[in-house]
C-alpha cells in the first residue's frame, strides 16, 4: 500500500519506520532542507517513550547519542527546594529518562526509516490535497502532485494536513511565553538532574551533562508575542542575565556559552478531528502537548497506528481504532498540559500560588504522573509482516 506521510520531524520518520514493518511502501515528504542535526534545542524522552523507541528498534541509538536524568528538582523564586522526585519514571523503574539533542532523535529515525526501506524526500512543502474514496492526491508548492491510499499528516504544530481533513480544526496559537535554550559551563553542578527554578520572569530549567557542562533553557512569560527575529547570541545572552537575576539561574545563565535555539511556544485547542477515510494526523499536528510528553507521544503515536491499520480489514476502519485507542490517553495528558504550561506564566500571585502547590501535590506527583509511564507499547511484526488492507 502506498503511504504519504508529511514532515521529517519526530513523528514523521517515526510512522515511516511502524509502518514499513507492516508493509506499507512509504514517502516522507518535508519542507526544509536543513540536515536534522542542526535543528532544535535538547529535550528529555520519557522511559515510556524509550520503550516504544525499543519496540521501533532505536532504543540503543537513541541511548548512545543522550545523557540518562535520574531526578527533577524544583525550587522557589528564592532558591528554596520544594521537591525532588524522579525524572519522568516512577520510583522504582529501572529504566532512567535521558536528555538529548532533537536534531539527534531525528537524525536517528530518518536513517532507521531509510533503513527499512522508506523514501524521504526534503525540501517539498505540502500545500494541499484532495481525498476520493480510494485514495489522496497530495499537491506540493513546487507544482510536485503525489497519490496514495493512505496520507499521514506529521507536519507538527502548525500542521497544513489538520486544515485538510478539517477546514474548521483549531489553529495554534502563541502561548505567551518564548523560549530560548542554551549551554553553560558552571562548576559544581551535579550531572543527572533536571532542575526547574518559578522566577519572577517565568521559569528557568537547566540539566547537568557531565560535571561541567549544562543545557538550560528559559521559558519567559509575555503576554505581547514579541519579534525574536535577528537576536545574535550576544544580545539573548545579556537578556536572560538580566531577566534571570536570582542566585539559582545565575549559577548557570553566568557561565552560558552559547545560544542553540529560540521561539515562541504555542498553544492549539484540543483537535476533535484526527482523521477522515484517508489522511491521518499523528504527533503534534494532532495533539501539540508541550510539556515534556511530546516527543514520545510522538513515537507511541507511531506504533499505535501500524498496529490500529495492520489490524483493520481497511483503512477508514484502522483510522478510527487509532482514534479510540489512543484519545483517552492523549486528553488526560492534555489536561496536565495546560496546567504546566499556566504553572510557568509570571507573576507574583501565581509564583507564590504555584511554590504553595508544588510542596502540596509533589509527593503525589507519582501517583498523578504514573499513568504515563506505565504504558505498554505493542509489538510490530517483523519488517515486511502483516500488511494493511488497501481498501
Ligand atoms: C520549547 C519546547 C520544549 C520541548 N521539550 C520537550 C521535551 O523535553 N520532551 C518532549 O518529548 N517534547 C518536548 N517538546 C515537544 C516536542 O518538541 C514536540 O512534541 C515534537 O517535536 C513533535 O514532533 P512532530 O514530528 O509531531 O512535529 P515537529 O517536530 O514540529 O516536526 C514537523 C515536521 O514537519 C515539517 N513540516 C511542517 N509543515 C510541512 C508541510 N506543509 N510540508 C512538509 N513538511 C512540513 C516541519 O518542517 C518539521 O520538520 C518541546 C517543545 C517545545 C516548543
Amino acid at each position: 500500500m502506498r503511504t504519504i506521510v508529511i514532515g521529517g520531524g519526530i513523528a514523521g520518520p517515526a510512522i515511516a519506520l511502524a509502518l514499513r514493518h507492516i508493509g506499507h511502501d512509504v514517502t516522507v515528504y518535508e519542507a526544509y532542507d536543513v540536515p536534522p542535526e542542526d535543528v532544535g534545542a535538547h529535550f528529555s524522552l520519557a522511559v515510556n517513550g524509550l520503550r516504544a523507541l525499543q519496540k521501533l528498534g532505536c532504543l540503543r541509538d537513541v541511548q548512545a547519542a543522550g545523557h540518562p536524568v535520574e531526578r527533577m528538582r524544583f525550587y522557589s523564586e528564592g532558591g528554596r527546594l520544594l521537591g525532588d522526585v524522579a525524572r519522568l519514571r516512577r520510583e522504582a523503574d529501572p529504566m532512567r529518562s535521558i536528555t538529548l539533542q532533537r536534531g539527534r532523535l531525528v537524525s536517528i529515525l530518518r536513517e532507521a526509516a531509510l533503513a527499512a526501506g522508506a523514501r524521504i524526500v526534503t525540501g517539498e512543502r505540502l500545500v494541499g490535497g484532495t481525498e476520493s474514496a480510494d485514495g489522496v492526491v497530495a499537491e506540493f508548492a513546487s507544482g510536485r502532485r503525489e497519490s496514495a491510499e493512505l496520507l499521514v499528516g506529521a507536519d507538527g504544530v502548525w500542521s497544513t494536513v489538520r486544515g485538510l481533513i478539517d477546514s474548521s480544526a483549531p489553529r495554534a496559537e502563541y502561548a505567551g511565553l518564548y523560549g530560548v535554550a542554551g549551554i553553560a559551563n558552571a562548576p559544581g553542578i551535579e550531572p543527572g538532574v533536571w532542575n526547574l527554578a518559578y522566577t519572577r520572569a517565568g521559569a528557568f530549567v537547566y540539566t547537568g551533562i557531565d560535571e561541567g557542562t549544562q543545557w538550560w533553557t528559559a521559558q519567559i512569560g509575555d503576554p505581547v508575542k514579541p519579534d525574536l527575529r535577528g537576536i545574535d547570541d550576544a544580545q539573548w545572552l545579556r537578556r536572560v542575565n538580566e531577566l534571570f537575576p536570582e542566585a539559582l539561574p545565575q549559577a548557570v545563565v553566568g557561565a552560558a556559552t552559547s545560544i542553540v535555539a529560540s521561539g515562541h511556544l504555542t498553544v492549539c485547542d484540543t483537535v476533535r478531528t484526527w482523521h477522515s477515510a484517508r489522511m491521518v494526523l499523528v504527533g503534534d499536528a494532532a495533539h501539540p502537548v508541550g510539556v515534556g510528553h511530546g516527543a514520545s507521544m510522538c513515537i507511541e503515536d507511531a506504533l499505535e497506528l501500524a498496529v490500529a491499520l495492520s489490524g483493520a480489514p481497511t483503512v477508514p476502519a484502522g483510522l478510527k481504532s487509532y482514534d479510540a485507542t489512543r484519545r483517552p490517553r492523549i486528553d488526560r495528558l492534555l489536561k496536565h498540559g495546560h496546567n504546566a504550561r499556566e504553572s510557568k506564566r509570571p507573576s507574583t500571585v501565581k509564583r507564590q500560588i504555584n511554590s504553595a502547590r508544588m510542596r502540596v501535590l509533589l509527593p503525589f506527583f507519582e501517583r498523578a504522573q504514573g499513568y504515563l509511564y506505565d504504558y505498554e507499547p505493542p509489538s510490530l511484526p517483523a519488517i515486511g509482516g502483516s500488511r494493511t488492507a488497501t481498501s
